[in-house]
């Protein structure tokens, strides 16, 4: 009889709501997003400049759930519900009495689960009049999600790429191109935070912070254009949440609940989309779970960072948010491979993390690259380079149960495939990646950027 591995839902199963998790944590003691003119806190009414009125709302709501429009419920349907996999043959290669689950995002037509986002961000622009949207992209994952979900909707996509990456993945640039995107590396000379950046240093390798400010500053310039982010913001984290909510049905349907949930961590969208409706139900008195965000040693913004208020961008065009940040001026080394090269995190994970809901640990690349390579042999998918962190953190957690001979149920978020990312395992199998993890001098220079803030 062949084996059970794959928990399928249907059409009908795409849930209705997205879920936000503020609804059930206890109140905030400070305030999530500064003016940082004058300290004062930013509500829904201070971001209709930047985005339209239902993601506004979705970021600052304290409803606990939101109507996923018809039309977006619709093109979600091109991939979802996402499968549940059970990792049968990685089990018995580790030799673990451990369940190992992962919910597979590289389903979707991008290869991660990016476009469950994008779709309702072009949409709501859309609906509010924009023709095209602009925004940046470290590895790619989340132009190409921009580019697919503003083709969907007959809109124009402008990507700014971190430009170690864009050089890295040309390939990202041609499916964006293939959805009618226009495809930018960073820091460019088309904005005056790309030229600044380009006077001081020619030969910068970009960041996550810098395409952030060419974006911006261009979204500001046209006012047709929405500006559109793929993590962290919190309307990001609640869209995501499509993926816990599905794999809450699946895991029943495999008459399981996880022990473990593991998500890899960069901005926080797909750990936060995997783990929140779990806590959720743990929040609400049902079952506790056990939450790891695993993140590079390379960029350890959960692990290394502080709490403060910092900006999301280098060029410091965007508010200030309360989250665990690395300084705005944090480049990762550039050998790192890995992605998840962001200097901050969703404010909404440092509340989690500060609630002790969670917990977050730091791994190298090598180890990160070795475990994707044994998933790889035994489940037939190729990760993405991201990914591989979550992988590691469910691999060690299954040995463990290994060597306390304990069966637990381990839920990990398989957030895309590597089928972009060939050069990186290239790199890996010829040697060429290091272990570097960012040196303490380097990490006090950026925290030194962190702004000093007076709260009003
Ligand atoms: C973008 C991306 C990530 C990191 O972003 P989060 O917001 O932390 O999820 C992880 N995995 C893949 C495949 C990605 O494309």
């Amino acid at each position: 009889m062949v084996e059970k591995i794959k928990f399928q839902l249907d059409e009908k199963d795409i849930p209705t709501t997205w879920y936000n998790i503020v609804a059930d944590l206890p109140d905030a003691k400070d305030a999530t997003v500064l003016d940082p003119a004058t300290g004062a806190a930013l509500g829904r009414d201070d971001l209709l400049h930047v985005m339209p009125k239902e993601l506004a709302e979705q970021e600052t709501s304290t409803e606990r759930e939101f109507e996923i429009p018809e039309p977006v419920r619709q093109l979600y349907a091109q991939w979802r519900p996402s499968p549940l996999f059970r990792a049968r043959r990685l089990e018995k290669a580790l030799g673990t009495p451990a369940r190992i689950y992962y919910k597979y995002e590289g389903v979707a037509p991008t290869g991660s689960h990016k476009p469950n986002t994008g779709i309702p961000q072009a949409y709501y622009n859309k609906l509010a009049g924009k023709t095209g949207l602009v925004t940046e992209t470290g590895a790619g994952q989340w132009g190409s999600a921009a580019a697919l979900s503003t083709a969907m909707f007959g809109m124009t996509a402008k990507v700014f790429m971190v430009k170690v990456s864009f050089e890295q993945k040309p390939y990202r640039r041609a499916l964006m191109e293939s959805f009618g995107a226009t495809c930018i590396p960073s820091p460019s000379i088309e904005t005056a935070a790309g030229r600044a950046i380009l006077a001081e240093d020619p030969d910068s390798p970009g960041s996550l912070g810098i395409a952030t400010s060419e974006a911006l500053e261009v979204a500001m310039q046209n006012p047709e254009l929405g500006y559109c982010l793929g993590s962290a913001a919190n309307h990001v984290l609640a869209h995501q949440t499509v993926i816990g909510q599905e794999a809450l049905l699946q895991m029943a349907m495999a008459d399981d609940y996880p022990d473990i949930v593991v998500g890899c961590s960069g901005g926080g969208s797909n750990l936060a989309g995997l783990s929140f409706p779990f806590l959720g139900e743990q929040l609400r008195g049902g079952k506790k779970v056990r939450v790891i965000a695993v993140e590079p040693a390379a960029c350890p913004t959960l692990t290394k960072g502080q709490i403060a208020y910092d900006y999301s961008d280098t060029g410091r065009l965007g508010p200030l948010f309360r989250m665990h940040t690395l300084g705005h001026k944090f480049v990762p080394p550039a050998v790192h491979a890995g992605g998840l090269r962001a200097h901050g995190i969703g404010p909404l994970i440092t509340r989690v993390l500060e609630e002790e809901l969670i917990e977050a640990t730091a791994v190298g690349q090598l180890e990160c690259f070795e475990a994707g390579v044994q998933f790889a042999r035994s489940e037939g998918i190729l990760p993405a380079p991201e990914s591989t962190h979550a992988i590691r953190g469910a691999i060690d957690e299954a040995i463990r149960c290994r060597e306390e001979g304990q069966s637990r149920a381990i839920l990990f978020g398989l957030s895309g495939h590597g089928h972009f990312d060939l050069s990186a395992y290239d790199k890996y199998f010829a040697g060429q990646l290091t272990d570097e993890i960012a040196d303490e001098a380097i990490l006090q220079q950026a925290a030194a950027s962190i702004p000093e803030v007076t709260l009003l």
